[in-house]
């Protein structure tokens, strides 16, 4: 069982490939070896100059002791114990392994070198045989939104046979720029997940480790759903739990989970195979909360509701989760995302089913890539402004630009800004003390500077506005997120007295 690593620093670096080395605390000219529960993981480097390095990490799995070391229960063929791909393929023991000989290099830390570990360095990753049960698409799928370019090839049952077609074993190699420690993170929380079977019991603390493991990127990925199901081995409860807390914690919403649960399906299916612990498994039925983002967005709609629009501007679209609803609603006349991310927004355009939609539907929407930073004359004239989750993503010095884009240029009649309340993030079980709840945040408001913030603006700008809070409450704490309602103050009243006033 392989995987190799190999770095090629750009000619101008001002580093060797070779710091590779202590990036992974591994020196590369040496050759080690860790005793594992299951075999003998090695690791060494085949090559190792200052224009390319490759670190291999080749896994000898002793099939005996990972016998010995397991459960009473298995639901393999009787010799399946035995007989089975586990010295071969990059299952999940690779996976383990990782976690073991590289988990400093997974935790992104490295005293000698701290500059390289927040740097993105242009890596290649090949694994020779990965069991990819839900066929090659599947790893397609998984890697690439995390900013690999992968190339999957399907290994053929047998090479004497091509008449028997492929085996689920696939070579991936993944190509990218690339920090480290997010490159082994995503092996080791994806590996078992490709493989679709672990080889120990899925204990509850699985998702904590979850969580942890794929910190940044897992709540984003459009495939959440999916991963997170195979990764707890579809033990129902830990995959409800562990979808509620990406939810709230980074913002998505289980409900669009498990939509895309069912088309994930269509790739992720087993092929019959239980794994053992699926077969343990008690389906236990959890009541499905409504999420924070569920709320947040009845809020939103509630208030656009309010104002009467009916051309809407959804500034920060992201994926979509809120278009959605704005199409499902015919009072909606016209509606407009706007997103800086053009990969956030395909994701829309897939997640809405753009090109299936009927005609008289999709016309009343267009999406358009642009940064709320900058004024856009198309922006004028609209009903309503959304900024949901989007004002901490914006760089503080920036900040000034969006409002004066925003308020100052498009100028609609009403804009709503929903944004976290960091008061309440204490309340957060996993969640480090002052840490942000997204890892791109640049900063969560407490109320009270929320408050100050939109009382300017309002004034600079001439708008009225109200707070609403939204999410779970907290008597000293207060709601998980904040809503301010801006509304024109022209628009609002003839009394020009009142005009630019904010209560
Ligand atoms: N409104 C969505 C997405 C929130 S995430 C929701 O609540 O589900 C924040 C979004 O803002 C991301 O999609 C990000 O790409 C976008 N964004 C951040 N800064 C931006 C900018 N300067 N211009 C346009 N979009 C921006």
């Amino acid at each position: 069982m392989l995987l190799t690593i190999t770095c090629t620093p750009p000619e101008d670096a001002a580093w060797p490939a070779t710091d590779l080395g202590f990036l992974l605390h591994k020196n590369p000219d040496r050759v080690q070896a860790f005793e594992q529960s299951y075999g003998v993981a090695h690791v060494l480097y085949p090559q190792a100059d200052a224009a390319r390095c490759t670190a291999a990490l080749v896994l000898e799995v002793d099939p005996i002791r990972l016998v010995r070391g397991r459960s009473r229960s298995t639901t393999d063929f009787s010799l399946g114990q035995y007989v089975n791909d586990r010295p071969y393929a990059a299952s999940s023991l690779l996976s383990v392994a990782l976690g073991a000989v590289f988990r400093t290099a997974l935790h992104g830390r490295c005293d000698q070198r701290p500059e390289l570990v927040r740097t993105a360095l242009p890596l290649r990753i090949e694994l020779p045989a990965v069991p990819c049960k839900g066929g090659p698409e599947a790893a397609e799928r998984v890697f690439a939104p995390l900013g690999w370019t992968v190339a999957v090839t399907p290994l053929p049952l047998d090479p004497a046979f091509p008449e028997w077609g492929d085996s689920h074993y696939v070579r991936i190699e993944l190509t990218g720029t690339l920090r480290l420690a997010d490159a082994l993170s995503h092996l080791y929380v994806l590996l078992p997940v490709l493989d679709g079977a672990k080889h120990y019991w899925v204990a509850a603390d699985e998702v904590d480790k979850l969580i942890r493991a794929s910190s940044g990127w897992l709540a984003e990925h459009p495939d959440r759903a999916w991963i997170t199901r195979r990764y707890l081995a579809r033990r129902h409860s830990l995959v409800r739990t562990a979808l509620a807390r990406l939810a709230e914690i980074d913002d998505t919403d289980p409900e669009q989970l498990d939509a895309v649960e069912d088309t994930a399906d269509e790739f992720g299916k087993d092929s019959g195979t239980a794994s053992p612990a699926a077969e343990q498994t008690t389906v236990e039925a959890g009541e499905p909360t409504a999420s924070l983002a569920v709320l947040r967005r009845e809020a939103v709609l509630a208030a656009l509701r309010e104002a009467g629009a009916r051309r809407v501007l959804d500034l920060g679209c992201g994926d979509g989760a809120l278009l959605r609803e704005l199409l499902a609603d015919t009072t909606f006349s016209e509606i407009t995302g706007v997103d800086v991310s053009m990969r956030s927004l395909n994701i829309a355009k897939r997640r809405l089913r753009l090109d299936r939609l009927p005609e008289r539907v999709a016309q009343r929407l267009s999406l358009r890539q642009g940064a709320l930073t900058y004024t856009d004359a198309r922006l004028r004239g609209y009903d309503a402004a959304v900024l949901m989750e989007v004002v901490e993503h914006v760089d503080p010095p920036r900040l000034g630009a969006l409002e004066h884009a925003v308020f100052g240029s498009a100028a609609p009649g009403s804009v709503i800004v929903t944004t976290p309340n960091a008061e309440y993030n204490a309340l957060y079980e996993g969640l480090e003390t002052g840490a942000f709840r997204h890892s791109d945040h640049r900063f969560e408001w407490t109320r009270a500077e929320f408050a100050a913030w939109a009382h300017r603006v309002a004034e600079q700008h001439g708008y009225r506005i109200r707070f609403v809070p939204v999410g779970p409450e907290h008597p000293d704490a207060g709601s998980s997120s904040q809503m301010a309602v801006f509304t024109k103050a022209t628009a609002e009243t003839t009394d020009g007295a009142t005009k630019g006033v904010a209560r």
